[in-house]
């Protein structure tokens, strides 16, 4: 537990905040991932669906940064 705050996040590389629905994210991309389950959403990628999500554009395209959450794995009955 001592060395977790330096693992970057793995959705958009910020400094993580620990293992989050079985991903180690940070505290944002924990919180988008858990309002993108708890609500009806229907969000849509306004490019390709190939946007960078990083710590600088991950509020860009939420359908991409979802897409990337779940690709890694995140899983609602990860936490
Ligand atoms: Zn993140
Ligand atoms: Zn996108």
């Amino acid at each position: 537990m001592t060395q977790i705050e330096i693992i970057p996040c793995k959705v958009c590389g910020d400094k993580s905040s620990g293992v989050h629905y079985g991903v180690i994210t940070c505290e944002g991309c924990k919180g988008f991932f858990r309002r993108s389950q708890s609500s009806v959403v229907n969000y849509q990628c306004p490019r390709n669906k190939q946007c960078v999500v990083d710590r600088v554009n991950r509020n860009r395209c939420q359908y991409c940064r979802l897409q990337k959450c779940l690709k890694l794995g995140m899983s609602r009955d990860g936490e």
